[in-house]
């Protein structure tokens, strides 16, 4: 099976030349263990900071070592108690064609109940990003205004429709493309959404916000966040969930200049990692689930097919080339 190394870390945007596709030998499952044929991959924004060589709550990737990540598959031979061929499998062993792990870190899931790229997205990972970032972290409560960056990604999609309808006053979303700025107000039913890239984005939210905003959800980070200070009222709270604006950076980001803001505001920042509310999963994916099945919440799903176009499909996701989740289908 073939499998994709870092070979070279990125100074700033990540280029082709930095990863390559190998050629790699295919384990026979030894006891406890599972050899999985890998389906969908994920390809994910946090790999971008495993991609430096620094310390943080994942370890780095190590050059010339297969890269890991969300992936989907199908057992193919079993060495353990409760997994036979055939059954679905959601596992952290992708970027790779064939996986052979211990079955007591992979999930078992089923196609019947969801497509089973939705384990990647919407019932997955970013899902539960979204519902616990919005309703654990930034506590949302029915009548608030909230405001989400990255709006047409998969975290970001889905916080707004979880906001809708859990009662939000008014739900404001911020894209890279006007085609992404119509999906949000006529698909996805925000109250309102504007494009990043046409103007000033404190301007624009203003204009989308005039009885300001209580919740905002950052996805992006720098100017972003520093007009979410400028518009958020008194007592907001404000999820920090990724910066995607800066991971590419070489420098220290230039906004918000407005932090001093914070304390008249009365706001609260907090930080959030998705791996400290699984305890939520369960929830999360009843009542998302709930909301698919009756069609009061939409999702996309960008697929890249082939594993040899899997560091594309990453370095598209950096460049706003997806909208939803961002998936690598392998051939069946
Ligand atoms: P997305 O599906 O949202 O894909 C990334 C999107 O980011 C692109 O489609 C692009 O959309 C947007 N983007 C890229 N560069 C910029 C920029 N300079 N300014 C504004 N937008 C930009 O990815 P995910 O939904 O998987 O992740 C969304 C965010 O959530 C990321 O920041 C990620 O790191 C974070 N995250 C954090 C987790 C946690 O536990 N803290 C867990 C999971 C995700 P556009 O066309 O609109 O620019």
């Amino acid at each position: 099976g073939r499998e994709w190394h870092l070979v070279s870390r990125p100074q700033g945007w990540p280029v082709p030349g930095d990863f390559a596709l190998r050629e790699a030998a295919v384990t026979a499952p030894g006891e406890g263990e599972i050899l999985v044929r890998n389906l969908h991959l994920s390809v994910d924004p946090y790999m971008r900071g495993r991609m430096n060589d620094v310390k943080s709550y994942v370890p780095p990737f190590q050059l010339d070592e297969p890269m890991t990540g969300g992936a989907v598959g199908i057992v193919v031979a079993s060495q353990a108690e409760g997994f036979a061929p055939g059954d679905h499998v959601l596992h952290d062993l992708g970027w790779r064609e064939y996986a052979t792990l211990r079955a007591k870190h992979a999930t078992k899931v089923s196609g019947e109940l969801a497509p089973l790229t939705a384990y990647l997205g919407v019932l997955g990972m970013p899902g539960l990003t979204a519902y616990s970032g919005l309703l654990e972290v930034a506590s949302m409560k029915e009548g608030d205004a909230v405001f989400v960056s990255g709006a047409a990604g998969a975290v970001g999609s889905e916080v707004g429709q979880i906001a809708r309808l859990k009662g939000a006053s008014r739900v404001i979303g911020s894209a890279g493309s006007d085609e992404k700025v119509r999906l949000l107000t006529e698909e996805y039913g925000f109250d309102a959404a504007f494009n990043y890239k046409s103007g000033d984005v404190t301007d624009q939210l203003k204009a989308a916000a005039p009885s300001g905003i209580d919740v905002y959800f950052d996805n992006v980070g720098g100017d972003h966040l520093e007009a979410a200070i400028n518009v958020l009222n008194v007592h907001g709270r404000v999820t920090i969930c990724g910066l995607i604006a800066q991971y590419n950076d070489t420098e220290p980001p230039a906004a918000p200049r407005n932090l001093a803001m914070v304390i008249g505001k009365r706001l609260r920042l907090q930080g959030m990692l998705v791996l400290d509310h699984q305890d939520l999963m369960p929830k999360f994916f009843e009542e998302v689930s709930g909301w698919i099945r009756s069609g009061e919440l939409k999702y996309r799903e960008t697929v890249v097919e082939g594993i040899e176009n899997a560091a594309d499909a990453f370095l598209g996701l950096l460049k706003g080339e997806n909208t939803g989740k961002m998936i690598v289908s392998l051939a069946d």
